[in-house]
């Protein structure tokens, strides 16, 4: 019911009440949409020591995933030739000389903690290296940046295409490039149907319509996956979807070593150090030219320190180190360091102290020899157990 009685209280007594200088700060004006429109990333090529090791692991890894449905191992008459093979219809799993039987499912359970731990202990020593390196995520934006830039160029040309209008030339580009992706996720999703039947056979089948309808649905499952993951989303899966970077946190310590802009020689930044010289102003080594923002992958600047974007690829560390090569001054602008707190102590205490800091992630690696001895035991029990 509506409210009709006369409001309470005279004009002197409303002036009475002070009127407090307080805001909420989640005030309505104040809000902002949660959804903000993606810019559009065009990652440099980085030419350097860590885009090197990047190559290399993503070579291992895809060779890996590519290649091991196809090593065949000798089992004898009645039992499958295939190295790694997830026979689910017989509920047997067959891992080179290993072959679990269902009630032995517990050696997996323990092989995937073990897994787990040796992660946790890599994150706390080295950071996010699972992310820079080896996560899925990372290897195939490589590689569809590798098809991306064989096509289109590398950023500036990329970024060109992009505003140009729709030309037969950009036409058939954009096509080529997302045909080569496409193919790619029916490659992905391929290889991995072929770890739960017998590869050969199932290629025959598959290509011939004969393979059973859950391999066709993996395969598009796959395939869009990829494509959408790999191709089109790339950053924002590690940015939005992946809870992995909100859980690491809780792994580092002022000790782990993360990609780090060592602010202390880079500040004050310029373009015009004998300009500032001349002024009698200190001018730190940063150039603020953007290389390490051009070749970021996240579209980021490590130079405003730790961000949850950074997945430690460590290309700024090779743009940075390149212009620093140029310059005449020493590398290391950008470097993997520890922690705020670390880097404080490197600092007071300089090189010689560096061995003595390292100590910590020295023992943590020590610990992850030991977790890994106490788990030789259940290892060689999967191994040695009577057949
Ligand atoms: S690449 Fe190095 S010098 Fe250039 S802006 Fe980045 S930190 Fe500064
Ligand atoms: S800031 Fe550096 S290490 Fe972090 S994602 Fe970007 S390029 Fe990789």
């Amino acid at each position: 019911m509506m409210n009709t009685t006369t409001p309470s209280g005279s004009d002197t007594e409303l002036d009475q009440i002070e009127r407090l200088d307080a805001e909420p700060v989640n005030a309505a004006w104040k809000r902002k949409p949660l959804y903000e429109a993606r810019k559009k990333i065009f990652p440099k090529r980085a030419e350097g020591g860590y885009r090197r090791f990047k190559w290399l692991v993503m070579l291992v890894t895809l060779g890996i995933y590519y290649i091991t449905p196809w090593i065949r191992w000798d089992r004898g008459p009645y039992a499958p030739d295939q190295a790694v093979l997830l026979d689910i219809a017989n509920r047997r799993f067959y891992l080179f000389f290993i072959e679990i039987w269902p009630q032995e499912f517990f050696f997996v359970a323990g092989l995937l903690v073990m897994a787990g731990f040796g992660l946790f202990l890599i994150t706390s020593a080295v950071g996010r290296a699972w992310c820079g390196y080896t996560c899925p995520q990372t290897v195939w934006v490589d590689l569809f940046l590798v098809v991306e830039r064989a096509i289109e160029g590398d950023r500036a040309q990329r970024m060109k295409l992009q505003d140009a209008p729709w030309t037969a030339s950009k036409i058939f580009k954009r096509v080529s490039k997302h045909a080569i992706w496409i193919m790619i996720g029916v490659a992905t999703g391929g290889a991995w149907i072929f770890y739960f039947a017998d590869a050969p056979t199932l290629l025959v089948d598959f290509v011939t319509g004969h393979a059973a309808a859950v391999a066709y649905i993996t395969v598009g499952i796959l395939t869009a996956t990829t494509y959408i993951f790999g191709g089109l989303m790339r950053e924002q899966v590690c940015i939005y979807m992946c809870p992995w970077p909100r859980i690491q946190a809780a792994m580092l310590d002022e000790n782990s070593l993360v990609v780090t802009y060592n602010d202390w020689r880079g500040e004050p930044r310029g373009r015009h150090a004998k300009k500032a010289a001349a002024q009698g102003l200190v001018q730190g080594d940063c150039v603020d030219c953007n290389a390490c923002v051009a070749v970021c992958p996240m579209g980021i600047d490590i130079r405003d320190g730790q961000q949850l974007e950074c997945i430690t690829c460590a290309l700024c560390i090779d743009a940075c180190d390149n212009i620093m090569d140029k310059l005449d001054r020493p590398r290391g602008l950008i470097s993997y360091a520890p922690g705020a707190h670390g880097r404080w102590r490197l600092r007071r205490c300089g090189q010689a102290f560096q061995l003595a800091h390292h100590l910590p992630p020295a023992l943590a690696a020590l610990h992850g020899c030991l977790v890994g001895g106490r788990s030789w035991p259940g290892l060689c029990a999967v191994v040695a157990r009577p057949a």
